[in-house]
């Protein structure tokens, strides 16, 4: 599974939104509820620190193609900077940036000793090979060798960036240092310095947020349905999980290819067995009906009256365009901005409970975390022990949310806000930066 990626295409939304103005309506929105200072408001709106720079890569064809990367550091004030790289077609400069906004507003919500980064390049990693994927990603790394490390800016996997590419991105660090470097960068394969339960960690980090909020509402997730967008790490795992951990029926699920749907469930044993196939989502298998080829039918399946909505591919699914369309009861946030601003306030006002991307999410970050630590100390953790501080991490920030949710009359994501902006503010404040 860990080779598949999550390729939801951009350019289903009719409405082209720009996610950094997304992540900057959102701050405004928090500072004008925070009443925050001016001069920390002009710090936490930009990015601190930004690397363009081209990768030159020998392909296979023996042409030579050049390729645009980055990587933004958004804001450092609790600790080294840390998230993901991403190889997409359609990555922009501002994509990264609010993504890296968000890395440090999930990283603070965590309590995490760290601030927010984000990478990416230019490129469609389906039309690469295996060895023009190794190229580029030691290519990357190289570029960025000074502007990263350990202690400094902590990369790890995000769209398009599987943990092979993750290991040679380690591997070409370590050769430029001249000694083996695992703390460079997260997500790696156990068996050179990752973590046990890194894999499944951002969809099973969802499952405890989902279970926790479940409690509180007093209701059963044993009889919810389930639709799932994108089957990358991310949505494959959260498959497995949904119906491992509450017997939970998946009814819909998605990729770029198209949608199924099945009334009585779609089982995680018999879609995973199939994935090796080609067009798992854009076929009629007995027992299953097809929603729509590609991006029409990944509209059917937001559209679907389902308890619980899961969006786990990328940004801008929902929009303005849809959001009226929406009939779950819950949306869980596995993608990083999958809702835009517009139809967050479109969906409160139809009562759909959100449960934000950089709560819902921040499993996956939480345990490169702990891989970090494990690192930095060479004393390896086993997986009950990863579950376990992955649940008490996942548990506190939820309460934190909810309990900041209900004083103050929030919603999920404002509370999400207020707790993760907050704590930015007093770094920044006892670092005497304003
Ligand atoms: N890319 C993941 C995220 O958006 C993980 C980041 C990390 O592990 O540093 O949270």
């Amino acid at each position: 599974m860990a080779g598949r990626t999550s390729t939801i295409k951009r350019d289903k939304t009719p409405k082209e939104e720009n996610p950094f103005d997304v992540a900057r309506k959102q701050l405004d929105e928090v500072a004008s509820l925070m009443e925050l200072e001016k001069p920390v408001y002009e710090l936490l709106k930009k990015p601190m620190k930004e690397l363009h720079f081209t990768i030159p890569v020998k392909m296979d064809s023996g042409t030579t193609e050049v390729f645009d990367g980055y990587r933004v550091q958004y804001n450092s004030a609790l600790g080294p900077t840390k998230g993901g790289i991403r190889f997409h077609p359609g990555e922009t400069v501002d994509t990264i940036r609010a993504l890296a906004a968000w890395m440090t507003w999930k990283c603070a919500l965590l309590d995490l000793p760290y601030g927010g980064a984000k990478g990416g390049v230019v490129c469609n990693p389906q039309d690469m090979s295996d060895a023009e994927l190794d190229r580029l990603s030691r290519g990357y790394i190289r570029e960025l060798s000074s502007f990263i490390g350990p202690n400094k800016d902590i990369p790890a996997p995000d769209v398009n960036t599987n943990q092979e590419i993750i290991a040679s991105m380690m591997d070409e660090f370590s050769k430029l240092k001249d000694y083996s470097c695992p703390g460079v960068i997260t997500g790696k394969p156990v068996s050179v310095g990752g973590s046990i339960g890194r894999d499944d960690a951002t969809a099973r980090g969802g499952m405890y947020v989902l279970r926790n909020f479940a409690q509180k509402a007093g209701s059963s997730l044993q009889d919810a349905t389930v639709a799932i967008q994108g089957y990358g790490n991310v949505g494959s795992h959260a498959h497995r999980l949904i119906e491992d951990m509450f017997g939970a029926k998946v009814v819909a699920l998605g990729d770029a290819e198209g949608a199924i749907y099945s009334g009585n469930g779609l089982s995680y044993e018999q879609i995973s067995g199939s994935m090796e196939n080609p067009g798992v989502f854009s076929k009629e298998v007995e027992g299953t009906e097809l929603l729509g080829y590609g991006n029409e039918g990944n509209e059917k399946l937001l559209e679907l009256p389902v308890d619980i909505l899961v969006p786990a591919a990328i940004e801008n699914v929902i929009t303005e365009e849809n959001a009226d369309e929406i009939e779950a009861d819950v949306i869980l946030e596995l993608a990083n901005g999958p809702i835009t601003p517009e139809a967050d306030h479109i969906l409160k006002d139809s009562g759909t409970l959100i449960i934000p991307d950089f709560l819902a999410n921040a499993g996956g970050v939480t345990v490169s975390y702990f891989e970090w630590v494990q690192n930095q100390t060479g004393y390896y953790w086993d997986v009950e022990t990863v579950h376990e501080r992955l649940d008490k991490k996942m548990t506190a920030a939820f309460n934190e949310v909810y309990e900041m949710s209900a004083d103050r009359d929030l919603t999920y994501r404002q509370a999400a806000y207020v707790v993760a902006v907050k704590r930015v503010v007093e770094a920044i404040k006892f670092r005497n930066w304003v």
